[in-house]
């Protein structure tokens, strides 16, 4: 879905309140918008609180302009033309979490019982768009200007009832650059480790949005200091273990200030980058696809953040190195991704640059010099009178890299280098 026009989400989140309290419902903007409004960021998207149930709220609305996004949940997404949408919910309250990472029921409830459930006071504030005024049960403006991320109620029983927020809490301190109140804090050490149980998927999200994010070296700082860490990537715990190596024989420490160094000097990176940068000296290209399988991310992202620390070292003397090689990486799919890891990698250990630009000279190239179409296919072969078989490839190969060594020019040159290779080959 494309970005929606923040004026116009907006003005659509005002028209919700406005529509629901014409038919004398509570309504109020809740939860994360109102946290980033107060903080004078463009909330990315609004959810709207209210005592309308969700049969009423789609009443309100009617059916086709809302979709039941968990009806028992009392979640109605309310639609507002091209990519513009508000969430609706009821006021609820959770009833009891006896596994630590779903409520057991929901209850609708009041305003401040719905506030009470949720996770952090800056989060827990609703906003009246109509009239222009906050309701602040928890103290959510006061830690806005002090800065503090800080639970609702006792930390360690809102830990415990879902503990998804452990991590949540790290990523709000890291992305917003608060520090953590210390009975917060306090609570998150020691239950650090229980992370574990919450699905992986879950787990993942969170370290999709820590680690594209410009605050990604804050939050790997404070995912290290309370321990989330070690629970999540044990692969990285060497760097806490004195005088241990990594599995090229370097001090892990050492390897781990680089590692913090690239991640901060990245801009914008894909996640599958900044994770390939976050464990590159940690697993090799094999441990680096295990992780990505244990968080269950999607094979095209799994094959590229495998590809960037199997290839970490493939630019460094591209000076050098035969043509057809880089050209091969030249080419591939993830290139601007290597080129970006490359590039963090000098800017951190203080190495020149002179390779990266061979590279982009290179990739400045017309199209049919840097990657010129393939003088001969299979079906060539085949009509050449090739019997086929695994040398194919060989041959094919051969062939390539002759035509972009420009030792060879066209397609009967090409077929000749095949005679003269079955005539000597295997
Ligand atoms: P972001 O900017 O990352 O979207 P957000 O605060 O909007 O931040 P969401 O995950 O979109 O976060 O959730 C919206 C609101 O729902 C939160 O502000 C919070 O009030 C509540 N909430 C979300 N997740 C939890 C949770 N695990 N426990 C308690 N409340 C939660
Ligand atoms: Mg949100």
């Amino acid at each position: 879905m494309p970005k929606p026009d923040p004026q116009k989400l907006r003005a659509f989140a005002v028209e919700v309140v406005e529509r629901l309290r014409a038919r004398s419902f509570e309504a109020y903007w809740a939860g994360g918008c109102v946290r980033d409004w107060l903080m004078g960021r463009a909330p990315k998207d609004y959810d709207v609180a209210t005592n309308a149930r969700p049969d009423e709220i789609r009443e309100t609305f009617g059916a086709r302009r809302t979709v039941a996004v968990g009806e028992a949940f009392g979640v109605v997404k309310v639609l507002g033309g091209r990519s513009i949408e508000v969430e609706v919910v009821t006021f609820r309250r959770d009833a009891s979490y006896s596994d630590g990472r779903h409520p057991d029921a929901v209850e609708f409830s009041t305003p401040q019982a719905d506030a009470e459930r949720r996770d952090f006071t800056i989060n827990g504030m609703f906003f009246d768009p109509l009239e222009d005024r906050v309701i602040d049960y928890v103290g959510g403006q006061d830690d806005l200007v002090r800065c503090v991320i800080r639970a609702i109620g006792d930390p360690q029983a809102r830990f415990a009832e879902d503990k998804l927020r452990l991590l949540r809490a790290a990523r709000f301190a890291a992305g917003l650059d608060f520090t953590i109140d210390p009975a917060t804090r306090d609570a998150l050490e020691a239950m650090a480790p229980q992370i574990t149980v919450v699905s992986i998927e879950r787990i993942a999200a969170e370290w999709r949005l820590m680690l594209v994010h410009p605050s990604r070296v804050r939050a790997v700082h404070l995912l290290h200091e309370t321990g989330l860490l070690a629970a999540l990537l044990p692969e990285l715990n060497v760097i806490d273990q004195d005088e241990s190596l990594t599995s090229t024989g370097r001090p892990a420490d050492d390897a781990w200030v680089t590692t913090l160094e690239m991640l901060s000097v990245l801009a914008e990176p894909s996640f599958p980058l900044a994770l390939a940068v976050l464990v590159h000296s940690f697993v090799d290209a094999q441990g680096a696809e295990a992780i990505c399988r244990r968080w269950k991310l999607s094979n095209r992202e799994t094959a590229r953040t495998r590809w960037l620390v199997a290839q970490q070292n493939a630019l460094v003397d591209a000076q050098h190195a035969a043509w057809p090689r880089l050209q091969r990486i030249l080419t591939s799919d993830g290139i601007d991704e290597l080129l970006a890891f490359h590039q963090a990698e000098a800017a951190a250990t203080g190495r020149d640059t002179s390779h990266i630009e061979h590279c982009r000279g290179r990739l400045s190239l017309p199209a049919d010099e840097l990657n010129p179409p393939p003088l001969i296919s299979g079906d060539d072969l085949i009509r050449h009178g090739v019997p086929r078989g695994k040398h194919y490839q060989r041959l094919l190969e051969a062939v390539r890299d002759a035509q972009l060594e420009k030792s060879i020019v066209t397609q009967q040159q090409a077929l000749k280098l095949v005679d003269e290779l079955r005539s000597t080959g295997p």
